[in-house]
């Protein structure tokens, strides 16, 4: 049996999204910016697609900017903001207010504009479930700072922010308010004005649309520099002939996924239970990491087992036919621990054996049965291997 455990790090294009796709590589294949009616179609189809993605997410089509992945709409919303606020006069004193918890794509960002543009950054701490606290945004916000960045959910242990308490807070101090949502958008509702969202950053590939398509929503009066110069699409904001197959794949890809939300959202959350619930009653000691209940992606499960590599972990699923990954895609490979991990207090061992399984469309009953009569297993023989898990029971006893 083949058990795909992994929509976080990607999801498969849904047939019907790629079929809406394919016309627009070889048959309505204009440059957007020509006169002819050939290109006139392309227009038509971005718009429609702008249409389809503001509509998922409450925005006005004319807030959607596309873009070429999730990772550049948080490197827009970062740059583009402490660019404005330099070019009114805010010099040297630029502060940004972001979390320890944060995909790369908004670390190293942060990082970048520390070491280049000499801003100064906060990374705010996590509880032990993963959630920044509003008295610590509170303390943290000085009138130097420009915007503030929090993720939706976080891709590793899927704890969902406190989105709304966090934009009504930077509503009122009159400071921008970013969120990276390229996990939580494919997950649950988001309705932009209700949370008071200033910027939002979504990616096509974990909704069953496109790789290499993203988008930004931008409110509208907020200002923001533009982010890639060059020609006058998308407004002249983000410049270059645009991708249009993968845009109305992005459209489409929203459009089905909102639609699909009121039946999917119910179903994958009793399954990810099952599945939590079934891992704590079969292998003693697991570590549930990540929040329970509605603060929770509803695909989302993350456990972390004393004794145990993730990546050995990793490999005995795979020989069952299992693919999970150990935490974020874009770190697999690295031997540090998870920033995630340790930024919610995890030793370093148990930060090391931990195993993400993320569920989507393709996840049944039968994948669930599956993983748990197979991972118990998996975890006791590799336990019976290890010094640490050997150390952890004399210390703590149980087996
Ligand atoms: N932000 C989060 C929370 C993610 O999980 C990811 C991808 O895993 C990204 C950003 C990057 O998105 P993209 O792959 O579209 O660049």
């Amino acid at each position: 049996m083949n058990v795909y455990l992994d929509y976080s790090a990607t999801t498969p294009t849904d047939p019907e999204v790629l079929a809406a796709m394919t016309p627009y590589f070889t048959e309505v294949f204009g440059n957007p910016s020509s006169v002819y009616s050939l290109a006139a179609k392309s227009r038509a189809a971005i718009d429609k697609a702008r249409e389809q993605v503001a509509a998922a997410f409450g925005a006005h089509p004319e807030e959607i900017f596309f873009t070429g992945s999730g990772t550049e709409a948080d490197n827009w919303a970062l740059k583009g903001a402490v660019d404005k606020a330099r070019e009114a006069g805010k010099h040297g004193a630029c502060h940004v207010i972001t979390s320890a918890i944060e995909h790369h794509a908004i670390l190293h960002t942060a990082d970048y504009l520390e070491k280049h543009e000499g801003v100064k950054v906060t990374y705010l701490p996590v509880d032990s479930e993963g959630r920044v606290s509003i008295d610590d945004l509170r303390s943290a916000a000085t009138d130097e700072t420009v915007i503030v960045s929090i993720m939706f959910a976080n891709n590793e242990i899927g704890t969902i922010e406190p989105i709304k308490a966090i934009g009504e807070f930077c509503r009122e101090r009159g400071i921008l308010f970013h969120t990276d949502a390229v996990q939580a958008a494919a997950q649950i509702p988001i309705d932009v004005q209700e949370l008071k969202i200033d910027m939002m950053s979504m990616s096509a590939h974990k909704m069953y649309g496109p790789k290499g398509t993203g988008a930004f929503y931008l409110r509208r009066g907020v200002k923001v520099e533009n982010f890639v110069h060059g020609g006058g699409q998308e407004k002249g904001r983000r410049a270059s002939t645009e991708n249009i197959a993968g845009i109305v794949g992005m459209g489409f890809a929203a459009e089905r996924m909102k639609q699909r939300l009121p039946t999917e959202k119910p179903r994958l959350t009793a399954l990810r239970d099952r599945l939590i619930d079934g891992i704590l009653k079969s292998i003693p000691h697991a570590k549930l990491n990540g929040a329970r209940g509605e603060e929770r992606l509803p695909n989302n499960v993350n456990f972390s087992f004393i004794g145990v590599e993730g990546e050995t972990l990793l490999l005995d699923l795979d020989a069952n036919g299992i693919s999970a990954s150990t935490g974020s895609a874009c770190t697999s490979g690295s031997l540090d621990p998870s920033h995630v991990l340790m930024a919610i207090g995890l030793s370093h061992e148990l930060a090391h054996g931990s195993l993400r399984m993320t569920l989507g469309r393709g996840t049944t009953d039968e994948h669930i049965g599956h993983v748990l009569s197979v991972l118990p297993g998996i975890v006791a023989r590799r336990r019976s291997m290890s010094p640490v898990w050997e150390q952890y029971v004399k210390e703590h006893g149980g087996s």
